[in-house]
C-alpha cells in the first residue's frame, strides 16, 4: 500500500531534498506505517536558515500589536481544526481520542493565544543618570531552533513558538521523527494567518538533524523538550556559539498523601498522574509517598479503580481512555523496567503485563500498573519509565517524606494531598521542584510557568517571564551635555 510522504516546510511551502532519504511512521495502536517523511539534509538546512533570515527581518520588524493580530489569527485556526488535528494526534502518537479532542490542541491555542496577548505589553525601562539617562529595549534573539518530544508533538509545537513569535523571533522546529505530523499542520496555519513565510520552519529527522540545529552559527537559542540525557547534549552543543538554552526534561515526581486528605481525591490524582495519557506524561507522580495509616484504604480503593474503570483499546473509540505507548521500542523498553521492579522484590498490586485488546490487538499497550512495596533504591522508584507504572511507597512523618521525595537528582514536579493548609504549603516549599500542586495534580494553564529545578530543567515554559527568555535586553545611554573628557 502506498502511503503519502511529506517533505520538510520551508518558507511557507513544501521543499523535496536532495539525498531522497525519508522515514516511516507507525500508528502506534495498529503497528501500520500511515505515511513517510522526507529527512531534512543539508539542502534544507540551508534552505532553512536562508529563510529564517529573510522571514525574520520582515517579523521583527512588524509592530507588536500587528504580530499578536496574526498570532490570535492563528489561534482561531487551531480552534476551528480542533477535530482534524486532534485526529493527527491520535494516529501519531496512539493516546485516546477522548484525550486528544478536548486537551492537545486547546492547550497549545491557549499558550499563543495568551503570548500573542503579552506581545504589545512588553515594555522597556527609562531611567535617569545624573542628568543623562539610559533606556531598555526588549529586542529579538533573532532565529531560534525548537526541539520536541513525541508524547504531545503539537502541543509543544505551540508552546515553543508562542513566545518565540510573540517576541519577535523566527523559529525552526523540528519534531520527533516518532511525530513529525503536527508541526506541519501547525506551519501551514500560521501561513494562512499571515505569519510571514520563514518565520515558522519546520525541519524532520532524527538525532542528527537535531544536533545540526544545536550546532548551527545561525541560530542564537534552542528550547528543548526530551530526556535528560539528551539535553545535556543538546546543551553541550549549544556551547559552540553559547546559545542560549531552555531545557524541559524528565522527571520522577513524589505525590505526597497525608492521612488528612480526602483520599478518593488523591487517588484520583494519583491515577491522572500516572496513566493519562498512557503515563507519557513528564510531570507524572510516579512516587507515591502514602501515609501509613490511610495505606491500605488507598491501597484498596486505587485497585479497584484502576481494574474497573480503564479501558484499554482503539483509541478512537469515545470510551478508551487508555492508549497505545509511542513504539515498539518503548513498549520494550517498560515492559523492561516492569520486570526489574518485580525482580527487585516490588510486588504487583495491579497490572504488570502488556496488553493486546480486542479493537486494537496489534497496538503496544501496557497494562496499567501498580507497584507496593517498594523500596527507595529500586530501580523503578529510582528512574523516569514514561509509561503507565506507579510506585506506591509508605511513610510515617513529615520530614521523613520531605527528605525521600527529595532524595533524587529530578526536580520537575511534586504534589501534596492534605486538608491542613498550613503543613500542605509548608511541605510545598521544601521540595525540589518548579511545577508544584496542592490538592490538584497536572493542570497547567498558560499562565502558569513551567520547569524544572535540579536535572530536570534550565528555564521556564509559559507564564510571562517565558516572554523575556526569547528576547535580549539593549540599553541605550544618552548623554545630555558635553563629554568630560582628559583628551
Ligand atoms: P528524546 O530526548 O529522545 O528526544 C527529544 C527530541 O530530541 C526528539 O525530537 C529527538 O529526535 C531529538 N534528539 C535526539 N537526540 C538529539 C541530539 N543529540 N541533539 C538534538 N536533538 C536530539 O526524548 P523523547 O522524545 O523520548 O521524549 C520523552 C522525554 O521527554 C521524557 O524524558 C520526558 O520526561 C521528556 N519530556 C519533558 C517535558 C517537559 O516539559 N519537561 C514534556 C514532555 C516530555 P528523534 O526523536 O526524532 O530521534
Amino acid at each position: 500500500m502506498t502511503v503519502p510522504v511529506y517533505q520538510n516546510f520551508i518558507h511557507g511551502q513544501f521543499l523535496a531534498n536532495h539525498s531522497g532519504e525519508k522515514f516511516a511512521v507507525k500508528n502506534p495502536a495498529t503497528d501500520e506505517v500511515i505515511y513517510e517523511v522526507e529527512v531534512a539534509d543539508s539542502h534544507v538546512q540551508q534552505a532553512a536558515i536562508e529563510s529564517a533570515k529573510a522571514g525574520f527581518a520582515l517579523w521583527s520588524a512588524m509592530a507588536p500589536i500587528e504580530r499578536s493580530r496574526v498570532l490570535h489569527k492563528a489561534v482561531s485556526l487551531l480552534r476551528e481544526r480542533n477535530n482534524e488535528l486532534a485526529k493527527i494526534e491520535v494516529l501519531d502518537t496512539g493516546k485516546p481520542w477522548q484525550e486528544a479532542e478536548c486537551v492537545d490542541i486547546q492547550t497549545g491555542a491557549d499558550v499563543i493565544e495568551y503570548f500573542a496577548g503579552l506581545a504589545p505589553a512588553q515594555v522597556g525601562t527609562q531611567q535617569p543618570v545624573g542628568g543623562d539617562f539610559f533606556y531598555t529595549r526588549k529586542e529579538p534573539l533573532g532565529i531560534c531552533a525548537g526541539i520536541g518530544a513525541w508524547n504531545y508533538p503539537l502541543q509543544i509545537a505551540c508552546w515553543k513558538s508562542g513566545p518565540a513569535l510573540a517576541a519577535g523571533n523566527a523559529l525552526i522546529f523540528k519534531p520527533s521523527e516518532e511525530t513529525p505530523l503536527g508541526a506541519i499542520k501547525l506551519a501551514e496555519i500560521f501561513i494562512e494567518a499571515g505569519v510571514p513565510a520563514g518565520v515558522f520552519n519546520v525541519v524532520q529527522g532524527a538525532a542528527e538533524v537535531g544536533q545540526w540545529l544545536t550546532t548551527s552559527p545561525d541560530i542564537e537559542k534552542v528550547s528543548f523538550t526530551g530526556e535528560v540525557g539528551t539535553g545535556k547534549k543538546v546543551m553541550q552543543s549549544a556551547a559552540s556559539n553559547l546559545k542560549e538554552v531552555t531545557m524541559e526534561l524528565g522527571g520522577k515526581s513524589p505525590l505526597i498523601v497525608f492521612e488528612d486528605a480526602d483520599i478518593s481525591q488523591a487517588i484520583s490524582a494519583a491515577m491522572l498522574g500516572n496513566f493519562y495519557t498512557q503515563g507519557e506524561v513528564c510531570t507524572n507522580c510516579t512516587r507515591v509517598f502514602v501515609q501509613r495509616k490511610v495505606y491500605d484504604a488507598f491501597l484498596a480503593e486505587l485497585k479497584q479503580r484502576t481494574e474497573q474503570n480503564i479501558i484499554a483499546g482503539d483509541p478512537f473509540d469515545p470510551n478508551v481512555n487508555l492508549g497505545a505507548l509511542i513504539s515498539k521500542q518503548h513498549h520494550t523498553l517498560v515492559m523492561d523496567y516492569i520486570a526489574k521492579g518485580k525482580a527487585e522484590g516490588a510486588t504487583v498490586l495491579t497490572g504488570g503485563e502488556a496488553l493486546s485488546p480486542e479493537t486494537a490487538p496489534n497496538g503496544y499497550f501496557v497494562a496499567p500498573t501498580v507497584f507496593i512495596d517498594c523500596h527507595d533504591d529500586m530501580t523503578i522508584v529510582k528512574e523516569e519509565i514514561f509509561g503507565p507504572v506507579m510506585s506506591v511507597l509508605v511513610f510515617d512523618d513529615e520530614e521523613e517524606v520531605i527528605q525521600r521525595a527529595n532524595n533524587t537528582h529530578l526536580g520537575l514536579a511534586a504534589g501534596v494531598f492534605s486538608k491542613d493548609i498550613q503543613r500542605a504549603h509548608r511541605v510545598i516549599h521544601q521540595l525540589e521542584a518548579g511545577i508544584c500542586w496542592i490538592n490538584s495534580y497536572g493542570n497547567s494553564p498558560a499562565e502558569m510557568p513551567v520547569g524544572g529545578y535540579k536535572q530536570s530543567g534550565i528555564g521556564r515554559e509559559n507564564g510571562i517571564e517565558t516572554l523575556d527568555q526569547y528576547t535580549q535586553t539593549k540599553s541605550v545611554y544618552v548623554g545630555m551635555s558635553d563629554i568630560e573628557s582628559p583628551f
